[in-house]
Formats: structure tokens, C-alpha cells, sequence
């Protein structure tokens, strides 16, 4: 039996040029053609986080939990402030590695489904000096989208010094962000999902500020993710000069740049405007199976995934019938939510995929008939092709 659709909120399909390029044998760290690469993907991710040259990106062997721990032990140290907009899972995970870091965090908001205001924001901030501000773009457990535009202003008018750290690993290249223009310190992702390549990545940017934050430190973050190791490194590479402090995961780099090049050619507006368009038709196509939301608005639904209530009757065994249909979807993850629902990720270059996003609202509709209900599977592949021509 072949591998069934990949449809889940990351890891994501991969298109035939990444395909090939993990395919190839690993580089040497210090080989030029390699050097070369790296570098490049370096300077790409400045494109693609919409960074200024003066900006530092950071590109690790990790999972995007390592980019969470690399950003908070390299900008605070014991005893800072921070708050923490809590939309989910991950934003509770952020929570407690500041714990951990000995940060004293005050989280806001929580319930699922919903973005805390502005306000509730404000009224947390306001309380006291608070160092960083942390942010999930896209939670992953709800599907829901923060204004990450509009709480960093926020964050700043409260504190003109304080650091702004946002949590793109579901957003960073199928999301609008733009993080010179909107004032973000870092900004966070790995290679497995909207960036297209296979997992195994941690990656950030860094602003000159948070630069400066850790030179501040007096407790420096562990070695293995400390900028001030990796920074002499990530430079000599983009200068094409070899280097070494830990070895480059070199086949995820050459997999990492080759799907950074295609988002760059294809230009990144225009990548984040194909992740809007699949979304629209998604959720037109969803609608139409009855379907409904897990944001608590449908302003508040992110891009790059749909968090759908599994219907009344059906229970958390539905995705294991989706996948029976050839198409692995994700189930729920937030702590707090007790009905059943979905996740389908729509992220990554499968969304130029109308093909695979046509299989992917058939294997829910067939999933939902097979389990006694009773849907207009085809009515729903139609909407999703006309809302593709037309979004
Ligand atoms: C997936 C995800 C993470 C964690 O990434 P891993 O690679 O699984 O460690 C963190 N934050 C968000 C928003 C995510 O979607």
C-alpha cells in the first residue's frame, strides 16, 4: 500500500525538488558546495521572515521545540519578566520553558479557540517591567491566528526595550509576517512545515536587539544553542568561508534550501497568498460537508491549517477513517478541549496542489459517509475547485 497523503499540521509532502535534493548523499560541513548552500539559505531566510541585513538567522539540527529553548535562553535569563499570549498548546509549552529558563512568566488568555484582546493584553503588560512578550502566530492545537502586527505595537508602546518573540513554526511561509517592518525580536519555525522540508531543523532570526540581549546575559544558555557559539559560524558560511563549532545537519540544509529557493522564486507574497487561497477553498469545501470551526470567529482561522468539530455521533476514531481513505489527517491536541475534532494542515507546497487538496476534502467526505453521514462529497470537490479559480 502506498504512503497515504500527508495532511497533518507537519511534517508536510515535500515537492520533487526536495524531494531530490534529500535524496542526495550528505555533504561534507566544510565542503565548498556545501558552504555555499548554507549560506544561501541563510540569506533566503532573511527573504523569507522579511528581516533586515542586519538581522541574524540561526539554522540548527532540531525540532521547532529547540528553536523555542535556543530564543528564550539566548534573549532572558533567571529572574526577567515575560508574558505570554496563551492561544494553545504551544504558547503553554513557551510557558514552561521560561519556566524552566527561571523566567517569571504571567500567562494571558486560554481559552480555546480565541486570541486574548488587545486589552487583556494590555492590563498584563502593564503590570510592572516585563522584559519579552511571546507570541504563537499560528496555534497549531486550535487553528487559530494572532495579530502579531498588532500585539507587538501594543507590547511596545507599554515598553519601548522589550523583546518580541513569536512562535512561527506553523506560519513562517504561509502566513503574512514581516519581521523588520513589525518591530519582531525573534521569529521562530522548523523545517517540517510550512517551510516545506522534511523535520529536523530549528530556525530563527534574530534582530540586532536580541542580539544585544544576549551579550547582556550573565547566564548563558547551553552550549549547543548558544548565538554567541553559532554566530561566528553562520557569518563565515554566508562569507563562503568554512567553519566549525558542531556538525550541520548537511542534508536537511541541502533539502532546507532547495524548498527555501522554490518559496524565493516564486516570490513570497505570492507563496503566502497561495496559502489564502487554498484556506478559503478548504474551508468553502469543509462548509459544505457541515463542517464547522474550532476558532471561536472565522477571522481568527489561520491559513496554514482548519481545526474542524468532528460531528455530534462521530468520535476521536474519525481521523483513523480518513486515512483509511488515503489522506492522514491529525486529531485534537489542546488539553482543554474535550469534544473530538480535526486538524488538516493545508500548508507547504501541496497548497499549489489542487489535486491533493480535491483528495483531501474526498477522504473526509467519504470518511463521513462511511460513518453513516450523510454528505455531498462531490458538491464539496466542486466548491473547493471554483473557490481555488476564484479566492
Ligand atoms: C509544531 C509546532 C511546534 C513544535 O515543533 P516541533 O518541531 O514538533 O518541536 C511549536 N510551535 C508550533 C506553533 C507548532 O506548530
Amino acid at each position: 500500500m502506498s504512503a497515504p497523503l500527508l495532511m497533518i499540521p507537519g511534517p508536510v509532502e515535500l515537492s520533487p525538488n526536495v524531494l531530490a535534493a534529500s535524496a542526495e548523499p550528505p555533504r561534507g560541513h566544510t565542503a565548498p558546495d556545501f558552504i555555499a548552500l548554507f549560506g544561501r539559505a541563510l540569506s533566503d531566510m532573511r527573504a523569507v521572515w522579511k528581516a533586515g541585513p542586519d538581522h541574524q538567522p540561526f539554522l540548527l539540527a532540531g525540532s521547532g521545540t529547540l528553536a523555542m529553548e535556543m530564543a528564550v535562553q539566548n534573549v532572558l535569563e533567571p529572574g526577567q519578566r515575560a508574558v505570554v499570549v496563551d492561544t494553545g498548546y504551544f504558547s503553554r509549552r513557551m510557558a514552561e520553558i521560561l519556566a524552566r529558563r527561571g523566567v517569571a512568566a504571567r500567562s494571558v488568555g486560554g481559552r480555546p479557540g480565541e486570541v486574548p484582546s488587545l486589552d487583556e493584553v494590555s492590563q498584563a503588560l502593564a503590570q510592572g517591567p516585563v522584559h519579552a512578550l511571546f507570541l504563537t502566530h499560528v496555534d497549531t492545537s486550535t487553528g487559530v491566528l494572532a495579530d502579531v502586527q498588532a500585539l507587538a505595537r501594543l507590547a511596545r508602546q507599554h515598553h519601548p526595550e522589550i523583546l518580541v518573540v513569536v512562535d512561527g513554526v506553523c506560519s513562517v511561509g504561509g502566513e503574512a509576517l514581516e519581521q523588520q517592518g513589525w518591530g519582531l525580536d525573534v521569529v521562530l519555525t522548523a523545517s517540517q512545515k510550512a517551510l516545506s522540508a522534511p523535520p529536523g531543523l530549528a530556525l530563527a532570526v534574530a534582530s540586532p536587539r536580541a542580539l544585544a540581549a544576549r551579550e547582556r546575559l550573565s547566564q548563558p544558555p547551553m552550549l549547543a544553542i548558544d548565538w554567541k557559539e553559532w554566530l561566528p559560524i553562520h557569518q563565515a558560511y554566508e562569507a563562503g568561508r568554512p567553519s566549525y563549532f558542531a556538525t550541520p545537519a548537511t542534508g536537511l540544509v541541502r533539502a532546507l534550501q532547495a524548498s527555501l529557493q522554490e518559496i524565493v522564486e516564486e516570490g513570497v507574497d505570492a507563496a503566502i497568498a497561495r496559502h489564502r487561497r487554498a484556506a478559503t477553498a478548504m474551508r468553502a469545501a469543509f462548509a459544505h460537508l457541515g463542517l464547522q470551526g474550532v476558532p471561536a470567529q472565522s477571522e481568527l482561522a489561520a491559513h496554514t491549517l482548519s481545526a474542524l468539530w468532528i460531528p455530534d455521533g462521530l468520535d476521536r476514531t474519525f481521523p483513523a477513517r480518513v486515512a483509511a481513505r488515503g489522506v492522514l489527517v491529525a486529531g485534537g491536541l489542546h488539553p482543554d478541549i474535550a469534544r473530538p475534532y480535526l486538524r488538516v494542515g493545508h500548508l507547504g507546497q501541496i497548497t499549489g496542489n489542487a489535486g491533493a487538496l480535491g483528495e483531501t476534502v474526498r477522504a473526509v467526505g467519504l470518511a463521513l459517509a462511511d460513518a453513516g453521514q450523510t454528505v455531498d462529497v462531490e458538491g464539496a470537490a466542486a466548491r473547493l475547485q471554483e473557490a481555488l479559480k476564484t479566492a
